[in-house]
């Protein structure tokens, strides 16, 4: 028996130095410095060589793609297992941090930095594990290729561009999400909608600036006294226990709404502002774009009330109301939708053409890609034993997101770790964190889970 954990624990402050020097890069995407070589910037560029150089110490052949991304390969058969990472991070918002946000600071047996868990941490725990089967020389039949992009959090350009120069390892993951493991991410739409109508009383309605967010702000501005408005929209935030307010604006009202933001992949866990607020509106308005959110959208996070509903093996369809402007008559409004994979596009938007065409709404979409993988298949279930072996967990089983990770970008992929049930690394706020043992403990997971698939 292996002891992978001992292993790690071997390896441990070779570990924190590489995931330093990876974090004290500030790897943003910088359209100023895009140049051959490094087309998302300096910075991405030196991470991207950090990374190969990393691998070149330890002995293995290296290679970059263009400044896109780059691979270590640990191993030499011709049949390739990936383990796919990104070294680009979203900005920070220094004042916010308690340690310097490029310090990769170790502290009370964490690390603290950009990057740390998201993801150039899990990216070394990637590689370290099949750096462990290789320096064990245990008996494998493929060798691991180690896949960094440097454009994950911008659209993944990076990956589409890689996999144009490079074949597709014949399966992998990508340590990027959350343990246990996540067999499906279904497709992501927005909805882009424009149109105009008759103003009525309804000078300006705005709320939401990204999509993805459910809003939780929402404006409206009417003709007429505030003295019109006040005491029934007071009650209507009462009963429906919202905050906001009323306020005198010449001669004009403004009211604002306060529902709760949350992420657009789980729209059932905020309380969109703008739905909400047409909901009072109805009440008070004639405007066609008012009594269309209100009858297709209230109390609706599902697609029910616009006909596209959908439950399959990946779980429900979710729509949310996105972002809302609205001004003299101008309607233009995105609905990001979460769909899962048995959904076909006419499917999704044959019943909705109706409702829109009823108010002369147009839409222009694009569906993007959902991942499927059988959670019966030999990679889920390996995955899934090498995370309940160093975990001893068999309450949380495989699940599918409705967000999107790399996974995406290859056939035969899915998101493993690094983040664990009940954890919080911080991802894309301040103060990311990841705790030592944490990363040791996946790093084990990864090492068995690999070698569980690769062995001979
Ligand atoms: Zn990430």
């Amino acid at each position: 028996m292996i002891d992978f954990l001992e292993e790690v624990y071997k390896r441990k402050n070779e570990m924190i130095e590489d995931i330093q020097t990876l974090c004290q890069i500030p790897s943003v995407l910088d359209e100023t410095t895009t140049n051959e070589g490094q087309p998302f910037g300096i910075k991405c560029r030196e991470a991207l060589e950090a990374m190969l150089e990393i691998g070149k110490r330890d002995g293995f052949v290296c290679e970059n793609v263009d400044g896109y991304a780059g691979h270590i390969d640990i191993g030499d058969h011709e049949e390739t297992f990936g383990i796919l990472g990104h070294l680009d991070v979203v900005p920070c918002n220094a004042s916010g941090w308690n340690t310097e946000p490029y310090g990769a600071t170790l502290e009370n047996g964490k690390l603290y930095g950009r990057g740390v868990a998201d993801d150039k941490g899990p990216l070394i725990a990637g590689y370290y594990a099949a750096k462990i089967i290789h320096e064990l020389n245990l008996p494998v039949r493929m060798k691991t290729r180690i896949i960094f992009g440097c454009n994950e959090e911008n659209g993944s350009k990076c990956m589409q561009y890689y996999f144009t120069k490079k074949p597709y390892p014949a399966m992998g993951f990508t340590p990027d999400a959350e343990f246990p493991v996540v067999y499906g991410e279904k497709a992501g739409v927005n909805f882009k909608i424009t149109g105009t109508v008759d103003n009525d009383n309804l000078i300006g309605l705005y709320s939401g600036t990204r999509a993805n967010i459910v809003p939780e702000v929402c404006e409206a501005y009417l003709t007429g006294s505030y003295k019109q408005y006040r005491e029934s929209f007071l009650a209507y935030l009462s009963k429906h226990h919202l905050e906001g307010h009323v306020e005198e604006e010449g001669n004009h009202t403004k009211l604002v709404l306060i529902g709760k933001s949350a992420h657009a992949s789980t729209p059932e866990l905020g309380i969109n502002g703008a739905v909400y607020m047409c909901h009072y509106l109805r009440t008070v308005s004639q405007n066609q774009l008012v009594e269309f959110i209100d009858k297709y959208f209230y109390n609706d996070c599902y697609g029910e009330k616009l006909g596209i509903a959908y439950t399959g093996l990946m779980g429900q369809l979710t729509v949310n109301l996105g972002v809302l402007n609205y001004k003299n008559g101008n309607v233009s409004m995105i609905v990001d939708m979460r769909v899962p994979h048995e959904v076909t596009d006419e499917q999704l938007t044959k019943k909705m053409h109706q409702s829109l065409d009823f108010y002369q709404l147009k839409e222009t979409h694009e569906l993007g890609k959902a991942l499927y993988v059988d959670p019966q298949s030999e990679l889920i279930q390996k995955l899934h034993n090498a995370y309940v072996e160093f975990t001893s967990d068999n309450v949380h089983q495989p699940q599918a997101i409705g967000g999107g990770t790399y996974a995406k970008t290859m056939p035969n992929c899915v998101a493993f770790g690094v983040e664990f049930p009940g954890g919080d690394n911080k991802i894309h706020q301040n103060n990311e964190e990841i705790s030592i043992d944490d990363l040791m403990k996946a790093t084990a997971i990864y090492a068995k889970a690999l070698y569980d698939l690769i062995k001979e």
